[in-house]
């Protein structure tokens, strides 16, 4: 694990005060569910557990309020090439492992400069959103198991 630092409740309820959107139940259990997870989850996984909790909870509000943590910069989305979606807690630029065996996602520090890929996509007059570095291969485990 990392010493990732992530968006607190507090940050949530300043977010959408400043948007005079409501502080709802499901918007807090949400951020608490990823802040508990600690990085990387479907948006399904958020759902089993937030029902849990909130019964009467809906998956299109689950996936709403990831959405919306996602533009207000408390959650990332990322698109790892998995199928789903992975939320992630953490919101500072950082890469990814991705093992191809077992699914398994880690963070990945150092040797990433998001700023500069945007730097460059921007001179060649393109539009950039998002940057995501992905590193594909076999994880730890998943090696050591083949032998
Ligand atoms: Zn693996
Ligand atoms: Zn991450």
């Amino acid at each position: 694990m990392t010493q990732a630092e992530y968006p607190t409740t507090d940050d949530l309820v300043t977010a959408l005060r400043a948007r005079g959107q409501r502080v709802t139940s499901q918007r807090l259990a949400v951020l608490r569910e990823l802040r508990r997870r600690g990085g990387h989850v479907t948006a399904h996984a958020v759902y089993e557990s937030v029902r849990a909790e909130l019964p009467g909870t809906s998956s299109p509000t689950i996936y709403a309020v990831l959405e919306l943590l996602s533009e207000l910069g408390l959650a990332r989305k990322l698109d790892l090439g998995l199928g789903s979606a992975l939320y992630d807690a953490r919101v500072e630029p950082h890469g990814h492992t991705v093992c191809r065996r077992c699914g398994a996602v880690a963070d990945l520090d150092g040797g990433f400069d998001p700023d500069g890929a945007v730097a460059a996509a921007r001179a060649g007059g393109f539009a950039a959103e998002r940057v995501e570095l992905v590193v594909a291969g076999v994880c730890a485990s998943c090696a050591a198991r083949r032998q």
